[in-house]
């Protein structure tokens, strides 16, 4: 019921010593298709017209002709070319969840620290901003759930204030990239200290999971990181691998229709083995019906 989209071409750059490597993603799928019978669909490039529904013609020309500069957003050859592959592949999982699957992106660069007009934080464009913008513009209510041990401050600037979204994030703070402390509007922000346990971690979650439950979206789309986790280098948050399966469960429980889109996790030992934990959760659900009886 999952299916997974990915290229080989995310595999393709690198700038050496950098945390956001092509290793990661290769680890994760490697692992995935070593676990099960998982379906991988190739993305397609997105176009230009998708990007300027969240970013400014400035940034997308600055991206396009490599002439940014942010100290964690490497000039890398064709940068443009992988940022727009990694849209379309996120444009490509939120379409299977129209269709009634569970869509998960598994492309880099990631997105969620990307805004308006600035990139950052190994972010060049907003993935999941753009794959949602276009599910806007189709009249759907859609719910933003951020679980990337960092705040994603460029989807919070995108959708503060839009209608028919809301933004949810539990995240490490204080942390790069220093935002997500407070709530506001159709934005709330879950912040949790360094050094918690994991148990801290998870009540913040339930707390978003309710805000979602109510807003009773009609898609539900997911920024998944992995570096809330225990053993991730870059934060200090405790999650475990059940701890994965089980916001994987809450999540399959909350939304019809769901698509999800890697962000951070940086532990290239362990990304495949938590991701395989949150969506046997999600599967998990997916396959019960309410007597708690497989379904097929
Ligand atoms: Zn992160």
């Amino acid at each position: 019921m999952i299916k997974f989209v990915y290229s080989e071409k995310f595999l393709k750059y690198k700038e050496n010593l950098h945390p956001e490597s092509p290793e990661r993603v290769a680890n994760l799928v490697n692992y995935l298709q070593k676990k099960g019978n998982f379906e991988f669909i190739e993305p397609d490039l997105c176009k230009e017209e998708d990007l300027y529904l969240v970013h400014t013609p400035e940034l997308v020309k600055k991206v396009k002709e490599n002439t940014f500069f942010d100290p964690d957003c490497p000039n890398i050859q064709n940068i443009f070319y992988y940022a727009c592959l990694s849209c379309g592949s996120a444009i490509k999982a939120s379409e299977i969840s129209i269709e009634g699957g569970i869509g998960f992106s598994l492309g880099r660069p990631p997105g969620h620290h990307a805004g308006k007009n600035t990139l950052g934080g190994f972010c060049y464009f907003n993935n999941i901003a753009v794959a949602v913008k276009k599910l806007l513009l189709k009249n759907f209510k859609i719910a933003i759930l951020d679980i990337d041990g960092h705040h994603g401050n460029g989807t919070e600037e995108i959708f503060n204030g839009e209608e028919n979204v809301i933004y949810v994030s539990i995240h490490q703070f204080p942390a790069y990239p220093g935002t997500g402390r407070y709530s506001f509007g159709n934005c709330y922000n879950f912040p949790v200290p360094p050094f918690s346990n994991s148990k801290k971690y998870m009540e913040k979650f339930e707390e978003g999971v309710e805000i979602i439950r109510n807003f009773s979206p009609d898609i539900l789309a997911v920024s998944c990181g992995f570096d809330a986790y225990i053993d991730d280098p870059l934060l200090d948050l405790s999650l475990k691998e059940n701890d994965y399966y089980l916001m994987g469960k809450k999540i399959g429980s909350l939304c019809e229709k769901i698509f999800l889109i890697l962000e951070g996790g940086y532990n290239i030992f362990k990304i495949g083995n938590l991701c395989y934990c949150l969506i046997s959760g999600i599967t998990q659900v997916k396959n019960t019906n309410y007597n708690g009886q497989k379904v097929n």
